[in-house]
């Protein structure tokens, strides 16, 4: 077990575990049919020097898992450091990529001395043109099977971030075929959402998808998983309480817990109990345990945060624990 492993498993068994969607700017170059923050003005990156002291401060609260998120966060000038500085605190980093022509030669070698765990692609079609189009970034399916051979050299995984969108809900094996094809070594699922938040704007026509569409989607999803061993990150358990949201909030088994185990950091380091939700809970550099929600939330159907969430419910959180190792493709 790596020291990070480790690092997690220490502030789980102590209790103090949290997890982190660290946004370090607005400014993306993507232009995706189902996310707005690309029109967001002004452009705002994080300084670095705050930055720097956001993760330490991060660190300190328990956070072990930090996923460096924007816009576009290989566009941040600071990125290697904010990686190297996860490293130095011992956290598990991610960098979604929604533009592979970013990830340079350069840039890769960098990422890997920083330390860097793994760099998520957003992946959405195994059509060029449907991708080019849902993206508005020409030649991206050429970029993406460069960028993932090329992180094949390093000690980094790659993993395809696939969207369940309108074009894709009812053909995710071909999605997964390609992704696997391509080299992937994990395949991790977002689940359509909208949310009218002032920071994180998403929705639009591409995910237009009814309840039963997507049910639909993740119980073919699940499937997939279970007979062609498909590399998914996200466990059957979760897919499941998702599936059990979209037809009857009530039923869920498990809440999320935005606020208290997983939060979204902004590029003003605000942090808020996810990218939905319009409360500020305080600034990271100022706040202290006290200012973390407790109440469970179940108003959204947010991948990464309801995902995460699953995994903070002792007992009832069993079979998620036993899936992750069963697999070693846990989130981890
Ligand atoms: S359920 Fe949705 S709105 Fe509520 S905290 Fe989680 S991600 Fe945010």
């Amino acid at each position: 077990m790596n020291p990070k492993h480790k690092h997690i498993l220490r502030t789980f068994l102590t209790g103090s575990l949290r997890l982190a969607e660290f946004a370090v700017t607005n400014v993306c170059i993507a232009k995706c049919t189902f996310c707005a923050i690309w029109k967001q003005t002004p452009k705002v990156f994080v300084a670095k020097e705050k930055a720097l002291l956001a993760i330490d401060k991060l660190a300190d609260l328990g956070v072990s898992h930090i996923t460096l998120t924007g816009g576009e966060p290989l566009m941040h000038p600071n990125i290697i450091a904010f990686v190297s500085k996860c490293t130095s605190r011992n956290i598990y980093n991610t960098v979604l990529d929604a533009a592979p022509s970013l990830i340079t030669d350069d840039r890769l070698d960098l990422l890997d001395e920083a330390g860097n765990d793994m760099i998520s692609i957003s992946f959405d079609s195994e059509d060029p043109k449907v991708l080019e189009e849902s993206r508005q970034i020409p030649h991206i399916m050429r970029d993406v099977e460069d960028a993932v051979k090329r992180i094949k050299r390093t000690r980094i995984k790659s993993m395809a971030s696939i969207l369940i969108w309108n074009n894709n809900h009812d053909q995710m094996e071909k999605v997964f075929a390609k992704a696997t094809d391509m080299g992937f070594d994990l395949i991790s699922i977002s689940y359509p959402t909208f949310s009218e938040s002032v920071v994180y704007p998403l929705g639009g026509e591409g995910i237009s998808l009814s309840r039963d569409l997507v049910i639909k989607s993740l119980e073919s999803i699940i499937e997939l998983k279970k007979r062609k061993r498909y590399p998914i990150v996200n466990s059957r358990v979760s897919m499941e309480n998702i599936i059990r949201y979209l037809k009857d909030p009530s039923t869920v088994r498990y809440e999320c817990l935005g606020g208290s185990r997983v939060m979204f950091v902004d590029w003003f380091c605000e942090v808020r109990p996810c990218m939905q939700l319009p409360q500020v809970l305080g600034n990271i550099l100022t706040m202290t345990k006290d200012d973390f929600e407790t109440v469970p939330c179940n108003k959204c159907n947010m991948s990464w945060y309801r995902d995460f969430s699953t995994f903070f419910y002792g007992v009832k959180s069993f079979p998620v624990y036993w899936e992750s190792i069963a697999s070693s493709k846990g989130f981890f």
